[in-house]
C-alpha cells in the first residue's frame, strides 16, 4: 500500500514476519521468506516494478526481518546493502552504504540505534518526516531487550535521540504506524512514562 510518494508498507502478515516497506529504490526487511511472494504480488498491484529494486536494507538482523533478504536477491537483482558501522554483525553482504544514502532520489539519514540490538538501525527522511524505526519503538511499546545483545540502556539512549526528530509518519517493524506528529510526540511521551522506570 502507498503510504506517500515513494514511500509503501507491507504489513507483517503472521509469525517470524514484520511490517515490509519499500522507500524509493529500497526494500527494508523482507520479513518472513513464507510470505514475501504475497509481498511482492501486492507491490507488484502498487505498480512497483521490482526489477528496479536495486537494495535490501534491513533495520536489524532478527529472523523476522531478514528471513526473506535471500529469496528476494534470488529472485530479483536488489543487493543487500549494510550501514558501514553495523557491518560487523553481518555475515555476508554486498555492499556498504554511510550515513546519508540516497534511495532513488529521497535523501536518508542512517541513524544507529542500539538497544533492541546492536545493529539496529533507524532511517529517517528529512524531507518527508519519516521514521523507519525497526523494533525500536512501537504504538505504545518498545523493542524487547532480553534476546542476545539487547541493551535496555541504549533502548533508551536510542529512543530519546529519535523523540526529538520531526516525524510526521512513524513506521515501526510490527503492528500499526503512526500518522500525525502530534500523536508521535505522544506515543513518545507515553512510552517514557510506562517503559522508562521498567527497562
Ligand atoms: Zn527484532
Amino acid at each position: 500500500m502507498r503510504l506517500i510518494d515513494e514511500v509503501y508498507i507491507y504489513p507483517e502478515r503472521g509469525f517470524l514476519d514484520c511490517n515490509t516497506y519499500v522507500v524509493g529504490d529500497a526494500i527494508i526487511d523482507p520479513g518472513s521468506p513464507a510470505y514475501l511472494k504475497n509481498k511482492i504480488k501486492e507491490m507488484d498491484q502498487d505498480k512497483i516494478d521490482i526489477d528496479d529494486i536495486r537494495y535490501i536494507i534491513n533495520t536489524h538482523l532478527h529472523p523476522d526481518h531478514s528471513g526473506g533478504n535471500e529469496d528476494f536477491a534470488k529472485e530479483f537483482k536488489a543487493k543487500i546493502a549494510v550501514y558501514e558501522e553495523v557491518k560487523q554483525y553481518y555475515s555476508y553482504y554486498d555492499q556498504l552504504f554511510e550515513k546519508n544514502i540516497k534511495l532513488n532520489d529521497i535523501e536518508i539519514d542512517v541513524l544507529h540505534t542500539p538497544g533492541h540490538s546492536p545493529e539496529s538501525i533507524s532511517l529517517y527522511i528529512p524531507k518527508k518526516k519519516v521514521l523507519l524505526c525497526g523494533d525500536l519503538v512501537f504504538k505504545q511499546g518498545v523493542g524487547r531487550v532480553d534476546l542476545i545483545g539487547g541493551n535496555a540502556e541504549k533502548l533508551k539512549e536510542s529512543i530519546n535521540s529519535v523523540s526529538n526528530l520531526d516525524i510526521e509518519y512513524l513506521l515501526p517493524g510490527h503492528d500499526s504506524i503512526i500518522q500525525g506528529s502530534d500523536n508521535v510526540k505522544k506515543n513518545f511521551l507515553y512510552i517514557k512514562k510506562s517503559y522508562f522506570w521498567l527497562l
